[in-house]
């Protein structure tokens, strides 16, 4: 127990074998937490699992594709079998891009961003509630991205996918506080994951990216896990309903 711990609190994270979201269950397993974490792959997850497991940390996973509405019911039933009906953490990581112009986009590339990056947080966050109101401690950790606050050139229907999350957190901070649960939201930069990593190495465009971000350079997946670690800890009880930036500073430069 304590405020700089999360021993006893069980934790779901989605998209927890590569980039933020494995950060994310890193940190939250090495405070203490009990972890269960989901991806698509089964192979990769098993990797993980046995790696998490040799460094002594407690983490389960299964495999869910979050833009499926029955595999989002069966991940909750899991973890509700798993930590016996109650959890203390939910992060919603899951998220992807179709990075092109408004005018290409697709009806079904519309259709599969939106499910991936709203229809399933505000689902998951349907489902997870009776768990969360039952731990009598509840923190759900949205992870947004700065495409939500300023306009980027990285598409529109990521930056709106992105900005509907960040009110999101704010309604459900309102809505819930009377059940002892915060909800809170995490917003990146540019951060080396394998969600970029084909951008990186455009260099022109990492160039772009420096110019604009007073720390200059890329975040590292763990600067970022860090906040949604601390925003979980008993110590951050009374933060509820932020949007916060890890960002380098991007979103406050103005002109230098
Ligand atoms: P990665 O693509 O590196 O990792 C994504 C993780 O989620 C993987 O574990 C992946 O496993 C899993 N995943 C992807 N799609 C699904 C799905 N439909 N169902 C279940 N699991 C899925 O992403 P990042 O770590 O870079 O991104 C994490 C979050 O951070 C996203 O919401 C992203 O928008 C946000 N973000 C990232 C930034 C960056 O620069 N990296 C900047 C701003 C925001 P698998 O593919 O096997 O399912």
């Amino acid at each position: 127990g304590g405020r700089w711990s999360l021993s006893g609190m069980t934790a779901l994270v989605t998209g927890g074998t590569r980039g933020i979201g494995h950060a994310i269950v890193s940190d939250l397993a090495a405070f203490g937490a009990a972890v269960h974490t989901c991806s698509r792959t089964q192979t990769e997850l098993n990797k993980c699992l046995e790696e998490w497991q040799n460094l002594g940390f407690k983490v389960t996973g299964s495999v869910c594709d979050v833009s499926s509405p029955p595999q989002r019911e069966n991940l909750i039933q899991e973890v509700a079998s798993t930590f016996n009906g109650r959890l203390n953490i939910y992060v919603n990581n899951v998220g992807i891009n179709f990075r092109k112009p408004t005018i290409e986009y697709s009806t079904d590339e519309y259709s599969q961003l939106m499910a991936v990056n709203l229809d399933s947080s505000f689902h998951l966050c349907q489902l997870a509630y009776p768990l969360l109101k039952a731990s009598g401690k509840g923190s759900i950790v949205f992870i947004s991205s700065v495409a939500g606050v300023v306009s980027l050139g990285t598409g529109a229907v990521y930056a709106a996918s992105k900005a509907a999350i960040n009110q999101l957190t704010k309604n459900l901070a309102c809505e819930w506080a009377k059940d002892n649960i915060r909800s809170n939201c995490v917003v990146p930069w540019a951060t080396r994951t394998s969600l970029v990593e084909h951008l990186l190495k455009d260099l022109k465009f990492v160039d772009e990216i420096l110019s604009r971000t007073p720390i200059k350079r890329i975040a590292e997946p763990e600067e970022v896990s860090s906040l949604v670690t601390f925003l979980c800890l008993p110590g951050a009880s009374y933060i509820t309903g932020q949007v916060i930036c890890v960002d380098g500073g991007l979103t406050v430069n103005g002109f230098q």
